[in-house]
């Protein structure tokens, strides 16, 4: 029997990126926008607050481009501060690149089992699929869906009695599979 779990984003990501201001790195996006529009040319940014001392910085997300390359969906969405389209951007690579910044998704995520009850299988299969781009330990996520500790999945890995395709130990973003045999 094949479950399906979901990592999926319960809010927007933390932006690491340090204060001027205060000695804070921790930013956090309202999915407010600036856009500036001079001579046909475009400048757009995502405001971030610091978290500390509410210091409001900048994120470069179109610069000097001119105003008809740019997608009248795109546009309307900076100018209505769509908070999906923030979550959009704050996950490109592009974006975070351009501004250095990394995403902290501490506490900015849910493990969504599809409720509980097969357990008591002796063998269960699971999908688990990531909705967003969230760095998360397997062993984390297999013990909190399995309602087990996490000394108890390193064992099960060690016992080869909990098998993957990936690497369980580290970090993952990507969808994956997982075997427990019990
Ligand atoms: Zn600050």
């Amino acid at each position: 029997m094949l479950n399906n779990w979901v990592v999926m984003p319960t809010c927007l990501p933390l932006v690491l990126r340090r204060c001027h201001t205060c000695a804070s790195d921790r930013f956090r996006a309202n999915g407010k926008f600036r856009v500036n529009a001079n001579h046909k040319l475009l400048d757009a940014w995502l405001l971030v607050l610091c978290t500390s001392c509410g210091e409001t910085a900048k994120l470069t997300i179109l610069e000097r481009v001119n105003v008809r390359s740019v997608q009248p969906e795109l546009l309307d969405r900076l100018h209505a501060n769509d908070l999906g389209l923030a979550a959009e951007l704050l996950q490109d690579p592009v974006v975070q690149r351009r501004n250095r910044i990394a995403l902290d998704w501490d506490d900015a995520w849910r493990l969504d089992t599809g409720g509980s009850g097969h357990m008591d299988r002796e063998a269960i299969d699971v999908s688990v699929r990531f909705a967003a781009r969230i760095p998360v330990r397997p062993v984390r996520l297999i013990a909190e869906g399995c309602g087990l500790s996490r000394a108890e999945v390193e064992r099960l890995i060690t016992e080869g009695k909990l098998v993957s395709a990936v690497r369980l130990s580290g970090k993952l973003s990507c969808d994956f599979t997982f075997t427990l045999k019990r």
